[in-house]
């Protein structure tokens, strides 16, 4: 079944992880065998080779880099601008991929069903069909004056996550606390002006609600789980997933298992010891659709490689291909057919169709 991945870090794999995605999954772990330098070396599951397998026709990519102040621990730049180059040279990536026909960014309604016309021939083989990527920035930190928007917007940036983990620029991430201030209010209404989709994922709790009432644009949280299943500040609480569908967002589910499973030890627990499998991520989405009193607020964001690999994926999960488990699951669940084509693509673009009409 044609499948959405909303939250990939395909450029940040390629620039800082040093892959070429053009290869499998295979060639690319064999490649890594004996590097220590990060954990998840030889452990990726995501590469083209694979999401082509796995019918993941459209997906959104980032843009990340970090600021960091001195007495900052988290890894990230000295400045701002150095940050911003560090996604020029992403954005240089995406575009390298574009030339040799690997991708092709959709940033318009046009481009979009053009190309699910595309992915919908089946009488053309994946391996002939470019990967559709919708440009995100995960954090806004690289953008280094509100004016630096129109710039991004220009180059095809279509979503903005403003906060990343820690303090940043615009708004406060995961594990901070507190507010956007008035450069966080600035570059939403420039989002707005542009209609670029505000990323509600990663806003503290304090920004998230000082973000929803300040943006009046289309909001989504590409990929994000629920508190009340892992308790921890990363995650939506109720009040936020009500808001959230009040606000006709959709939500991906993740596949980080430290966000799955409560308890989660970093470097200790493992997919096995902690019965972290593709149902697990499940129950985190059917508990949003109980709230919604239906499924038309889910999707995948799966976040896979997003600095992590095997060793804290699902462990029914070898590679992004086993994306497509996931419809039978949800069969045995009990969802209707049409319901399982929403979770898989509908609903992002129902959304997307209505954002960009
Ligand atoms: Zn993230």
């Amino acid at each position: 079944m044609f499948t959405i991945d909303a939250h990939l870090d395909l450029s940040m794999n390629a620039m800082e992880w040093n892959r070429d995605l053009r290869n499998t999954v295979f060639d690319i772990r064999e490649r890594e065998k004996g590097l220590s330098d990060k954990p998840d070396r030889a452990k990726g599951t995501v590469a083209f080779p694979e999401l082509r397998k796995g019918n993941v026709g459209l997906v959104v990519a980032t843009q990340i880099a970090r600021y960091v102040a001195p007495n900052n621990p988290l890894p990230g730049w000295a400045s701002p601008e150095q940050a911003w180059a560090q996604t020029q040279g992403q954005v240089a990536w995406y575009q390298a991929m574009e030339a040799c026909g690997e991708m092709v960014q959709i940033n318009d309604l046009a481009s979009l069903e053009k190309h699910l016309a595309l992915w919908s021939d089946t009488t053309i083989p994946n391996e002939q069909k470019a990967i559709g990527y919708i440009l995100s920035l995960e954090g806004a930190d690289s953008i280094v004056t509100v004016d630096h928007v129109a710039k991004a917007y220009e180059y095809g940036l279509r979503a903005i996550g403003p906060a990343h983990y820690g303090p940043g620029r615009y708004a406060q991430g995961t594990d901070a606390t507190g507010g956007l201030g008035p450069q966080g209010r600035n570059l939403l209404k420039e989002m707005e002006r542009l209609n670029i989709i505000l990323d509600a994922t990663h806003l503290c709790d304090d920004s998230f609600w000082e973000a929803l009432d300040h943006f009046h644009g289309n909001i989504w949280a590409s990929h994000n789980l629920c508190r009340s299943l892992v308790n921890h500040n990363r995650q939506f609480s109720d009040e936020q997933i009500k808001e959230l569908i009040n606000r006709g967002a959709v939500i991906g589910g993740a596949l980080d298992a430290w966000m799955m499973v409560p308890n989660w030890v970093r470097g200790v627990s493992t997919p096995e010891n902690m019965n972290c499998n593709l149902e697990v991520m499940l129950d985190h989405l059917d508990h949003i659709c109980q709230i919604a009193g239906n499924a038309n607020h889910i999707g995948i964001g799966s976040d896979l490689d997003g600095a992590f690999g095997k060793e804290q994926s699902p462990y029914d999960l070898e590679t992004i291909a086993d994306l497509q488990k996931i419809p039978d699951m949800l069969l045995k669940r009990g969802y209707s057919q049409e319901d399982i084509e929403k979770v898989m693509h509908g609903n992002w673009l129902r959304f997307l169709r209505n954002a960009w009409k």
